[in-house]
C-alpha cells in the first residue's frame, strides 16, 4: 500500500480533509499526522517512507530547514514522490526550492470554504495548468472593474459558483483571486476542463503600492527565496520620515559582524535590482520570526503606524 501523510490541523477547517479522504478511496494509508512539530514530522517521512505529502509550501519550507538541523537529506533519506502544495499563492522560486529538497515533484490544488470542494488541481501533463473540477463548480473569470467576462488568457478576477454543495448556497461569489483560464485542449492530458494557468497568481488585495511602484507578496518572496542562507522572513510597508519604504526582517543564522553586513547589502541590492526599491534590511536572530503551517501572512502593511 502506497503511504500518505497531511499536514493538516483536522479540524473544522474544510482544508486538508478532501486529501485525506481521496487518499482512503485510493487504498492508501494515510498517517495521521496533524498536531506533530515538525521535527516528528520529518523523523516519520524518513522512518515510514511516506511517499504522499499534502502541506503549505510555508510548511514545506519549514520542513527543508528542519530537516537540515536534523541532519536529515529527505531527497536521499525519504521517499516522497508526490507533494501537494495547496493553500498559498507560491513563487516558482519556491516551488523548484521544495521540489530540489525533497526530489519530488510539488503540484498545486486549492480549494474554498464557499464552495465546499476542490475546485482546481494542477495536472501532470503540464505544468501549471490547474483544471477546474468543472462537474462541481463554474469558474468565470471577470474583468476586476467592469465585472465583464475576460477572454481566455487574460487576467481577471475568478468568481465561483458551487453546484453541489447543501445548506448553504453562494452564486458568483467574487474570490479577489486573480487567475488566467486557458481552453482545455491547451493541455496535451486530452481532459477536457479548463485549466487556471498558474493557479492563483496573487490576490486583488495583495497588491500594494510604494512610491508608484507595485509590490506583492510573491515578488518579495522570490527575491529573499534567492538567498539560501534566509531561513524565514518577514517584510513591511512602512513609513519613514514621510517616505514608504519596505522593511525586510531575514533570519540568516548567527551571521554576524562583516558576514552579516555583506548580506544585508546583498539582499538590499537584489530587491534594488528586481523590484526597483531598495529596501532597510535587518537581520533578526535564529528562529525569531513566526513559523506557520497555514496561510502565512509575511508582508504587512503598516503605513498607518508610526514607527520612530
Ligand atoms: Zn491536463
Amino acid at each position: 500500500r502506497h503511504k500518505g501523510m497531511v499536514a493538516f490541523g483536522y479540524g473544522l477547517f474544510a482544508g486538508f480533509w478532501g486529501m485525506h479522504y481521496a487518499l482512503e478511496r485510493m487504498g492508501c494509508t494515510v498517517l495521521p499526522a496533524g498536531g506533530l512539530d515538525s521535527k516528528a514530522f520529518v523523523g516519520l517521512l524518513v522512518e515510514h517512507q511516506v511517499e504522499v505529502v499534502g502541506l503549505t509550501p510555508s510548511y514545506a519550507m519549514r520542513l527543508i530547514e528542519t530537516a537540515g538541523e536534523m541532519g536529515v537529506d529527505l531527497a536521499r533519506d525519504a521517499n516522497v514522490h508526490i507533494i501537494l502544495a495547496g493553500a498559498e499563492p507560491r513563487s516558482d522560486f519556491t516551488t523548484r526550492t521544495i521540489e530540489s529538497a525533497f526530489g519530488a515533484r510539488v503540484f498545486n490544488a486549492a480549494g474554498t470554504t464557499e464552495c465546499g470542494s476542490v475546485f482546481m488541481f494542477e495536472c501532470p501533463a503540464r505544468r501549471g495548468a490547474c483544471h477546474i473540477n468543472e462537474p462541481l463548480v463554474i469558474q468565470e473569470v471577470l474583468h476586476p472593474e467592469t465585472a465583464e467576462p475576460v477572454g481566455y488568457g487574460e487576467e481577471g478576477v475568478r468568481v465561483t459558483t458551487g453546484l453541489y454543495r447543501e445548506g448553504v448556497q453562494l452564486f458568483r461569489h467574487w474570490t479577489e483571486d486573480i487567475v488566467v483560464k486557458r481552453h482545455h485542449t491547451e493541455c496535451g492530458c486530452g481532459r477536457t476542463w479548463d485549466f487556471l494557468d498558474g493557479g492563483i497568481l496573487r490576490r486583488v488585495d495583495d497588491m500594494r503600492k510604494v512610491r508608484g511602484v507595485s509590490v506583492t507578496p510573491v515578488m518579495i518572496e522570490d527575491v529573499l527565496r534567492g538567498f539560501p542562507e534566509v531561513a524565514e522572513f518577514r517584510s513591511s510597508l512602512r513609513t519613514d520620515r514621510g517616505l514608504d519604504t519596505i522593511h525586510v526582517q531575514a533570519e540568516a543564522g548567527d551571521l554576524t559582524g562583516p558576514a552579516a553586513e555583506a548580506l544585508r547589502a546583498r539582499i538590499a541590492e537584489e530587491f534594488k535590482r528586481e523590484i526597483g526599491i531598495r529596501p532597510t534590511v535587518e537581520l533578526a536572530p535564529a528562529g525569531s520570526l513566526p513559523r506557520t503551517k497555514w496561510k502565512a501572512a509575511r508582508l504587512h502593511d503598516e503605513r498607518h503606524l508610526t514607527h520612530a
